[in-house]
C-alpha cells in the first residue's frame, strides 16, 4: 500500500511548495481516487525506496465562524484519503487564531498529524518552534520547503511505519 500524505493549513503557509518539493522528481497525476476534484491536486514522490502519494489543498480559510467552515470541505476531504496528515504553519507569521482552530479539529482527528512549521528560513529554530507547542499536536517540525531544509529528514521519518 502506498502511503498518502495530506498537506493542510491556511492559505499561503507554503503546502504548494512543499508539494511541488515532494512530488518534482515525479509526474504522474493520481487518477485512480475517487471524487478527485480540482480543489484537491495528487502527486507521486519517492524518498529511498519508498514510494508515497501527497495530496495538496487549496487552503483552510480561518475567516469564518466554526469549525465546519474553517475545515474547508476538501480539507476534510483530503484528510480522510490520507494515512498521514501534515499541519502546516507559518514560523515567521507565529501562531495565529486560525492555526489553533484547525489545530482543535486535528486533534480529536484518528490520522497521524504532523505539526510542520515552514518558513523556519532565517529564524532560530527553537525560539520560533516555541509557541506552537501549545497547539497540542506534539512536537513542532522546522521546515523552508522552498529551500528543501529539514524537508526529507521530515518525511524521512512520518514514511517511518510505511
Ligand atoms: P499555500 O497557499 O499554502 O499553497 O502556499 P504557497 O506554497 O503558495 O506559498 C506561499 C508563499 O510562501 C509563496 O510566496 C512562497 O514562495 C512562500 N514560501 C513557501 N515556502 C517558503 C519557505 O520555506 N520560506 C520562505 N521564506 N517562503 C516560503
Ligand atoms: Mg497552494
Amino acid at each position: 500500500m502506498t502511503p498518502v500524505i495530506a498537506l493542510v493549513g491556511r492559505p499561503n503557509v507554503g503546502k504548494s511548495t512543499l508539494f511541488n518539493r515532494l512530488t518534482r522528481s515525479r509526474d504522474a497525476l493520481v487518477a485512480d481516487f475517487p471524487g478527485l476534484t480540482r480543489d484537491r491536486k495528487y502527486g507521486n514522490g519517492m524518498l529511498g525506496d519508498k514510494v508515497y502519494t501527497v495530496i495538496d489543498t487549496g487552503g483552510i480559510s480561518g475567516d469564518e465562524d466554526g469549525i465546519d467552515a474553517v475545515m474547508a470541505e476538501q480539507s476534510l476531504a483530503a484528510i480522510d484519503e490520507a494515512d498521514i496528515v501534515l499541519f502546516m504553519v507559518d514560523g515567521r507569521a507565529g501562531l495565529i487564531a486560525a492555526d489553533q482552530a484547525i489545530a482543535n479539529h486535528l486533534r480529536v482527528n484518528q490520522k497521524k498529524t504532523w505539526l510542520v512549521v515552514n518558513k523556519t528560513d532565517g529564524l532560530e529554530e527553537h525560539s520560533a518552534m516555541g509557541d506552537f507547542w501549545s497547539l497540542g499536536l506534539g512536537e513542532p517540525w522546522p521546515i523552508a520547503a522552498a529551500h528543501g531544509r529539514n524537508v526529507s529528514t521530515l518525511i524521512d521519518v512520518v514514511l517511518e511505519p510505511f
